[in-house]
């Protein structure tokens, strides 16, 4: 059981306890299962154990592959220690092949696979069926956030698939579809949040196809139990294998050219000193005048997606402000 004794937060399948750190939170995976926004209800048994491992597992492949998280460390079986996080009230899903709702919403049929993949958001709040969102909706009726952190997060999202897909295929599993969850902590600094279980991801046998995920729960399948165990297996020996893996990715050289210029809207006394000067100078069809900066350098990363990553994260850190500064990443 867990240490504290009242949860400040009971979610469908884990409670959340403070602890002495104010920033720091414990969640305590059970082995409740929901699914169809809590119509169904049940047990699935030692559920809360083989979630809060696989979860601490794959948080640390994510980590290890330079994508923050609020996973700080398991503390027992059924226990993990997270940072305390703002959570952003939208579920980033992602799809390589067809399942689920998107089955329902388009009729096509399951397995099809994805001729890309596909991220899309859907509004966190069960009294409205966690309806799917537009950009717009999410911008200009929600208010929940803007197009750089959107763009930000899909960006982040799409890396943890291809993470994901590599990790998941070497242990025979085909990664079909998940659900992320992404939050801000203290700092402001955006981390990837919730779990990495079972329950969130639809996880296929790569030979058979046979369902190893909360389907098995949702449709009746059966050995949903087994299934779950299975999974922690996998992706145990697949761990093992991983740091061994990682040392070995041979990095290469990329050329980064980043562009920074104040936003469209901010007061840019500069530019308007040059505009002004211009103008007397006899160039009369001169406006909109902004004067930025360009930074160059050269990075090292195992593929362009990271780099692309890491100087998106240095832009955000450092070489712009992302509140008054627009920014440009090229990477050749
Ligand atoms: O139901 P749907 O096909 O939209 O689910 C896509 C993926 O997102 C599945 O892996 C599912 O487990 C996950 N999901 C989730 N929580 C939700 C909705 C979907 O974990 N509330």
């Amino acid at each position: 059981m867990p240490t504290a004794t009242k949860p400040i937060y009971t979610g469908k399948a884990k409670d959340i306890f403070e602890t002495e750190d104010l920033n720091v939170f414990r969640a305590y995976f059970r082995d409740s299962a929901t699914a169809f926004n809590a119509q169904k209800k049940g047990e699935i048994h030692d559920k809360g154990k083989v979630n809060a491992s696989i979860s601490a597992l794959l948080f640390n492949l994510v980590e290890q592959n330079g994508i923050k998280t609020h996973f700080i460390k398991q503390v027992s079986e059924n226990e993990l220690l997270i940072k305390k996080v703002n959570i952003i009230p939208l579920e980033v899903i992602v799809r390589n092949i067809a399942a689920g709702s998107l089955c329902k919403r388009l009729g096509i049929k399951e397995g099809k696979i994805l001729k890309a993949p596909i991220v899309e958001f859907s509004y966190k709040k069960d009294e409205l069926n966690d309806p799917l969102l537009t950009r717009a909706y999410i911008k200009n009726a929600l208010e929940i956030t803007d197009d750089k952190t959107l763009d930000y997060i899909t960006d982040l999202t799409l890396k943890a698939n291809e993470i994901f897909k590599d990790f998941f295929l070497k242990i025979g599993i085909k990664v079909v579809d998940f659900k992320l969850e992404y939050g801000f902590d203290k700092d402001g600094c955006l981390l990837l949040a919730d779990e990495l279980s079972p329950d969130n991801f639809r996880f296929w046998d790569a030979k058979t196809n046979e369902k190893l995920d909360k389907d098995r729960f949702r449709q009746d399948l059966g050995n949903v139990e087994g299934a779950y165990q299975e999974m922690l297996k996998r992706v145990k020996d697949g761990s093992k294998n991983f740091s061994a893996q990682s040392s070995i990715l041979n990095p290469q050289s990329f050329s980064v050219r980043v562009q920074v210029l104040p936003k469209q809207d901010i007061l840019d006394p500069q530019g308007q000193a040059v505009e002004k000067a211009l103008i007397s100078m006899g160039y009369k069809d001169i406006k909109d005048v902004k004067i930025g900066k360009e930074i160059v350098f050269k990075v090292k990363a195992e593929s362009t997606e990271k780099a692309k990553f890491e100087v998106n994260q240095m832009c955000e850190q450092l070489l712009a402000n992302p509140v008054i500064e627009d920014y440009k990443i090229e990477i050749s």
